[in-house]
């Protein structure tokens, strides 16, 4: 299937410049295909590669209206220089994982909150129309509250909840003290083409695919009955275009839940990914790992209400096409 064969919004974007911070990353460089796809004046990506991939932009560095930037958002002339001449940002750019930010605060930290904050100024001394920027589900914390609404949240349980908590304070300060228009996305488990399934901190959807289709060990951490809120990227990428774009003053400062709004257990997602694949390979039960919560869904109608957002794609469909993206780009 091939994806974002149409637009979200009618907007006419053949004169507006994008830029797309971690846009050598997962769901960076899909919206900039997504972008691309749709005849954007310019697209910019600032990312210092170093969860991203250049070969993730490919298709696009020969383009015209392409602009790659390595470079790193700790650095603020990196973000001016990003930012120049730019309409709308897409703040993608972070250290992601849980795990990660266990065993390296620090450098989570000054990704995540320093480099966040200097993209705020840069795009706010750039006078980009709109900001809109990566949250996560890690935020609600130990809230044990399902589904989860935006105003309930927990105690963060990693350094990493803590980072997009404060992206988000940053924002809404940002939007009440300057006047920026600053809308985030709560992210819940993004998966689709291009996720990367290497590297000690791979998320489980590519981990599973790349243990099925390569006959290897699928590890389960706990005994797969935690639950979570599975996204495909198309819904993720719906969102932010819907944020760039909405025109409801409301939605300014705020935050919002972006999900399918089901929710699957591990164990079910495992037997899902075991039928479209035709693998027998059986899952190896491990210890839980720590800063995991048990359950999570979302509530998805604040997004609904906010920036029009509706899932188009569900987790099964999703999990099928990402499994034939895997195929085809890792076991031809
Ligand atoms: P990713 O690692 O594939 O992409 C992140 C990109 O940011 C990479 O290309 C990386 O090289 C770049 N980057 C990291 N630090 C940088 C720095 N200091 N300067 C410049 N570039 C830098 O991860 P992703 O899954 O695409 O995540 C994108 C965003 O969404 C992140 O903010 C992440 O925290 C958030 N998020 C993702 C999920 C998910 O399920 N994938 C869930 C919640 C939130």
């Amino acid at each position: 299937m091939e994806l974002y064969r149409n637009p979200f919004v009618a907007e006419d974007i053949s004169r507006s410049h994008f830029l797309v911070t971690g846009g050598a990353g997962f769901i960076g460089s899909n919206l900039v295909e997504y972008l691309m796809k749709h005849g954007a004046g310019k697209v910019t990506v600032l990312d210092n590669l170093s969860t991203g991939f250049r070969d993730n932009l490919t298709p696009f560095l020969s383009s015209p209206a392409f602009r790659f930037i390595e470079g790193d958002i700790t650095r603020q002339a990196d973000c001016h220089e990003a930012c120049k001449g730019v309409d709308y940002v897409l703040h993608q750019a972070a250290l992601g994982s849980v795990p990660r930010s266990v065993a390296h605060p620090i450098g989570t930290n000054a990704a995540n909150i320093d480099g966040f904050l200097h993209m705020l100024v840069a795009a706010r001394d750039a006078g980009a129309k709109r900001f809109v920027f990566a949250s996560s589900s890690s935020v609600y914390g130990d809230s044990k509250e399902l589904p989860k609404r935006e105003e309930n949240i927990g105690k963060p349980l990693s350094p990493y909840a803590v980072t997009k908590y404060v992206n988000e304070l940053y924002a809404s300060v940002f939007t009440r003290t300057y006047g920026m228009e600053c809308i985030g996305l709560r992210y819940f488990n993004i998966f689709g083409p291009r996720q990367n399934p290497k590297g000690e901190y791979a998320a489980a959807i590519p981990l599973f695919m790349d243990a099925l289709l390569g006959n290897k060990t699928a590890y389960i951490n706990g005994d797969g009955e935690h639950s979570r809120d599975f996204t495909f990227i198309e819904n993720a990428v719906q969102a932010n275009i819907r944020a760039l774009f909405t025109k409801n003053p409301e939605a300014f400062g705020c935050v919002v839940n972006i999900a399918c709004g089901e929710r699957v257990t591990i164990k079910q997602l495992f037997g899902y990914l075991q039928q479209y694949s035709g693998s027998t390979v059986p899952p190896v039960h491990r210890e839980e790992r720590s800063g995991d919560i048990r359950d999570s869904l979302a509530d998805i109608s604040l997004a609904g209400q906010l920036i029009g957002y509706k899932p188009s794609v569900n987790v099964q469909q999703g999990l099928e096409i990402t499994l034939e993206w895997f195929k085809k780009t890792y076991y031809p």
